[in-house]
């Protein structure tokens, strides 16, 4: 088959074409099981195989992709004509910034195949998790595992060949309980990304047990508690929602296609601007953020991206100056040649599509906050005075260009005087994204660091879904709006 791929690929070449890659997925495997309330509700595995191929031709992109494989020089030949019709009507012929073929193979940490584990075992495991939380005050529980595989031969022009083999596994908990009013409060748990692989064996039911207690323990108070107060104060953001804080407001501000205008769906813009770079404040000093494709064991460590770009660690936001963007190869070049000037140096390698039968596109991979100097979530707490601990995601609503942002979340703890005094229910902050991350007042250590992943990122129209991760400390805000 790579032959194959590799003839097509010098056939379209001579044609004319300035370069042209080729993406096929021998198989691609999804498995999703959710059990509510004890009863398996989905059991849903989806299992599929193909190539996708991309042509420049004067400046201009071809695609095409097909399950069958039967007639690849059709395949080919289609992509080489979309690119051609393409290339009569470009306004700014696609360039490719450089990069050095890459001959490699790329394998996510896993030592037990999730798809090698029999349905049997895994139902097994839900009714178990299921049962940790059958207890009083919960009327929704909620359990579902997700498990991905994929299998990737990269091929281009310019003499890359890459294998990738990735498997995901997403697993996660979650409560539901009604107060004296009738309003439903929810408390979720899913493991932060801390051991060394992601295959089954990192499903810890040790881990889920415990977790399974302190949300149902959390979900009862929150039941019983008092609104947010209206109030302006100090946020102190735990990972459970400072990575979608990161996600919406730094990782999809920060991707180089929306800066340029080409994504406008989904809230897609940004008010980000290319003379933003290497001038604009984004955070305080304490806030460092970086885009980094080098972790360990995340869904957004992937070895290589679709443009055959090595995984890398760049900054975006250095001590809150505004440094760097997500970007693939295309982009790059388009934005120095606006700008009149190098601002990108080259591809940030986060160029990816969600299948072979998708474009790739500026993707986040591990959008990080730096730990900080600021000790434990305990040091914090003790060095604040008037403020709110806030955890989990509940609803979120962000600007159309990433510049004002609305979050609630699943609980609030109260902090008077350096001491958590009482929880409260429908916790809400808000804030203008820069002027919210220059009052970052303080960065938690080490300690407070967990990897979130994210299994459904959304982008593009047609939608494509994304796997990434977030290493994310306890930060902490002042001066911020809440219970609006
Ligand atoms: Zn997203």
């Amino acid at each position: 088959m790579r032959k194959k791929l590799l003839e097509q690929i010098d056939r379209l070449k001579a044609a004319g074409a300035s370069y042209v890659d080729a993406r096929w997925y021998p198989v691609e495997e999804a498995n999703q099981l959710v059990m509510w309330n004890g009863n398996l509700k989905s059991a849903a595995s989806s299992r599929e195989s193909g190539v996708g191929v991309r042509v420049l031709f004067r400046g201009a992109w071809g695609f095409s992709a097909a399950s069958d494989l039967g007639n690849l020089s059709a395949l080919f030949e289609k992509a080489l004509d979309n690119a051609r019709v393409a290339a009569q009507r470009v306004s700014f012929p696609v360039r490719l910034a450089e990069k050095e073929p890459v001959r490699a193979s790329f394998r996510s940490p896993n030592r037990i195949d999730p798809f090698s584990v029999p349905l049997a075992e895994k139902i097994a495991f839900l009714k178990e998790l299921d049962g940790e939380l059958n207890q009083p005050g919960v009327t929704q529980r909620i359990c579902d595992l997700t498990f991905m595989r994929k299998q990737i031969v990269y091929l281009d022009s310019e003499g890359s060949e890459i294998e990738k083999q990735i498997i995901e596994v997403f697993p996660g908990i979650q409560v539901m309980g009604l107060d004296a009013q009738g309003e439903a409060h929810s408390r979720k748990f899913s493991p932060s990304l801390s051991g060394a692989t992601r295959g089954w064996e990192s499903l810890d039911p040790g881990l889920f047990s415990e977790n399974a207690q302190r949300i149902v323990r959390e979900m009862n108070q929150v039941r019983l508690a008092e609104s947010c107060p209206k109030d302006r104060r100090s946020v102190i953001l735990l990972p459970g929602i400072m990575y979608l804080q990161t996600h919406e407001t730094i990782g999809h501000a920060l991707e180089l296609d929306r800066i340029l205008g080409y994504e406008l769906a989904y809230a897609g813009g940004s008010f980000v601007k290319l003379e933003d770079f290497g001038t604009l404040r984004y955070g305080s000093a304490k806030l460092t953020a970086r885009a980094n494709a080098t972790l360990p064991n995340s869904p957004g460590s992937f070895g290589y991206d679709d443009d055959g770009v090595p995984a890398q660690d760049n900054l975006l936001i250095d001590q809150g100056l505004l440094v760097g963007a997500v970007t693939g190869r295309q982009m790059v070049q388009e934005a120095n040649a606006r700008a009149g000037k190098t601002i990108f140096r080259g591809s940030s390698g986060a160029n990816r599509a969600t299948s072979f039968y998708r474009v790739p596109i500026e993707r986040m991979t591990n959008i990080n906050i730096d730990p900080g100097p600021d000790g434990t979530l305990d040091d914090i707490v003790r060095n604040t005075e008037r403020g709110i601990i806030l955890d989990g995601d509940k609803s979120w609503s962000i600007g159309s260009n990433r510049e004002q942002f609305h979050f609630a979340t699943d609980i609030g703890w109260l902090v008077e005087d350096g001491q958590v005094t009482r929880v409260v229910k429908n916790a809400t902050y808000l804030g203008d994204t820069v002027t919210f991350y220059n009052s970052l007042s303080a960065v938690g250590d080490q300690s407070t660091w967990e990897v979130r992943s994210v299994d459904n990122c959304g982008k593009g129209q047609p939608n494509q879904i994304m796997q990434l991760g977030h290493g994310i400390p306890v930060c902490r805000f002042d001066a911020v709006t809440i219970g609006e």
